[in-house]
């Protein structure tokens, strides 16, 4: 099955419905008509309140909610996600190319690579 891209309807209780990304614009629409009737928008047999709708968020936004919630972190350096605590030893892509060089220098010269 090919796994369309979803995106995330945020409802005030914390209540979370996926729905595909192409259906927002539908999604939009049941808003709007359901705030002009003063009625609910009906989304797979369930009933929303255009009011308590938070907001519709990506997958990536979702992920990085979370990820912070449990204390992650992302670093600047590489956008590398680290755990609560831990400090980032991530490589600038420029220092890591100098490495690279280094290595591959060393290991022309020597036949072997040098330890870390
Ligand atoms: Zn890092």
């Amino acid at each position: 099955m090919l796994s369309k891209i979803q995106n995330c309807i945020v409802i005030r209780g914390g209540i979370h419905l996926w729905i595909p990304a192409e259906k927002m614009d539908d999604f939009d629409e049941a808003c709007n008509l359901a705030r002009s009737q003063n009625s609910m928008i009906r989304i797979k047999d369930q009933r929303i309140n255009p009011a308590d709708v938070v907001g519709v968020f990506t997958a990536v936004t979702m992920e990085e909610t979370t990820r912070r919630k449990n204390g992650e972190w992302q670093c600047k350096v590489r956008g590398v996600w680290h755990n609560r605590g831990d400090k980032c030893s991530c490589k600038s892509i420029e220092a890591e190319k100098i490495t690279n060089e280094r290595f591959k220098k060393f290991y022309e010269e020597h036949g072997f690579y040098p330890p870390e």
